[in-house]
């Protein structure tokens, strides 16, 4: 047996970061409700204030002291800590929402006059304040679809005429609603072109759709990934909360900004993500289990068109390729073309008994939505089009029920078209 042992993420998340003999011996860290923190002698609050505001290096010895909740309180920095090994990360920095974490990273890494290259279609949120108001300060904007290739991708870099202004690429893959997929490392050979000793192009990714266990962004080359932790991470459809990971120089940088645009989560948000994170293996492996049966029961069903899954890419192809350098598992995420329109879809999802109809995606229950009408529906018909978001497109997300129950429940509303 050798001396040395690296845990796995999942055998630490009861206890890593975490110092009982801190807080009365208790076995899981209390919520540091508390705005302030009262510090030993002023010599000490300066000191702290040195390291804070980043006025000297701090000593190898030194912890970052605690100050102001807005600044940093226990439970989020205990939860950084956890949250940053799924990724491999150096550090990580925990938001009130996904949208807090997305916005905060590209105001960081953004200026007026940059170019932000993106991945169409993104998340709805994501996509306003990119098109709104990113464009309104001045920031040009060039997408690419999970259809274009490098080549393609370049040509429309150089037809803007803007190239050189490249700053950020920002990418989500698996792209939503349908499993098409992106080659992160493709996109960080784009943002190496682009980059020169005084400027790099930050490559920042969205995980949320795959959930931080089998997709790792940074080993593919990325700068930054991204969670809404309102799904997989928290899990049980009960908190909204966003997480960046990276390394020690992004990560900083990204921390200072939230410590002035005031976006940090709340220390009661980051005691239930710690109690979250806990299962959050069990929970996505038996969601991911699920799905595979679900994928396969929908993929034999003549009622069924097509259906939108990673586990069914098939082999020798490109996309397989991807799947294959790219991701560890199917995930949980599917959709399906159900054979008909906007009539049989709703018949479908009214029909359903046990997979509730709302949008978000990743909790313990298993969720259904028609993206064309409902988180897609802001995406110009003609392009979702393009991207097979059809009238006759289903999003489920798959949770950790007894997947006979969720393949009945499926059976039953089928039925009914
Ligand atoms: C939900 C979601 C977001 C936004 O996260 P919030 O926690 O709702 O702010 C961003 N990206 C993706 C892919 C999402 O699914």
């Amino acid at each position: 047996m050798s001396k040395k042992h690296d845990f796995k993420p999942e055998s630490l998340m009861m206890s890593h970061g975490y110092k009982p003999e801190l807080s009365e011996g208790s076995i899981k860290s209390p919520i540091f409700q508390t705005s302030t923190f009262v510090f030993k002698n002023a010599k000490e609050g300066k000191a702290f204030f040195e390291v804070a505001y980043g006025l000297r290096e701090k000593e190898s010895t030194e912890e970052v002291g605690l100050i102001y909740s807005r600044i940093n309180n226990p439970d989020l920095e205990i939860l950084e800590t956890r949250l940053k090994l799924w990724d491999k990360a150096d550090d990580c920095a925990v938001f009130e929402s996904g949208m807090a974490a997305i916005s905060t990273a590209l105001l960081e890494f953004l200026a007026p006059g940059d170019v932000l290259l993106y991945s169409s279609p993104l998340y709805g949120g994501t996509d306003h304040f990119i098109n709104d108001f990113l464009k309104k300060i001045g920031v040009h904007t060039i997408s690419f679809t999970p259809n274009d290739t490098q080549e393609s991708i370049l040509k429309r870099l150089k037809n803007s005429g803007l190239a050189n202004k490249l700053a950020m690429i920002f990418i989500e893959t698996p792209a939503n609603p349908t499993n098409a997929l992106i080659d992160i490392e493709m996109c960080k050979s784009i943002a190496d072109m682009y980059s020169s000793t005084d400027k790099k192009v930050h490559l920042a990714v969205d995980n949320t759709y795959m959930g931080p266990l089998w997709q790792h962004p940074l080993q593919h080359g990325a700068d930054l990934v991204l969670y809404s932790a309102t799904k997989y991470i928290g899990g049980h459809s009960d908190l909204i909360a966003g997480a960046c990971c990276g390394n020690n120089e992004v990560i900083s940088r990204i921390k200072v900004l939230r410590t002035f645009l005031g976006n940090m989560a709340a220390p009661h948000t980051g005691w239930l993500l710690m109690r979250s994170l806990e299962t959050l293996k069990i929970r996505m492996e038996q969601q991911a289990r699920n799905a595979e049966h679900v994928a396969n029961f929908l993929n034999n069903h003549e009622k069924v068109e097509k259906v939108y899954y990673l586990g069914l890419i098939p082999e020798g192809t490109e996309e397989y390729a991807v799947y294959k350098k790219q991701y560890e598992s199917p995930g949980a995420m599917l959709s399906f073309d159900i054979k008909g329109a906007e009539k049989e879809a709703f018949a479908f999802i009214d029909a359903l008994k046990l997979i509730k109809l709302a949008v978000s995606l990743g909790g313990t229950e298993s969720l259904v939505e028609h993206p064309a009408t409902m988180t897609h529906a802001g995406v110009d018909p003609k392009f979702r089009e393009e991207l097979s978001i059809t009238e006759k497109l289903i999003r489920i997300s798959v949770g950790v029920e007894n997947y006979n129950d969720l393949i009945w429940d499926i059976e039953q509303a089928l039925e009914k078209v």
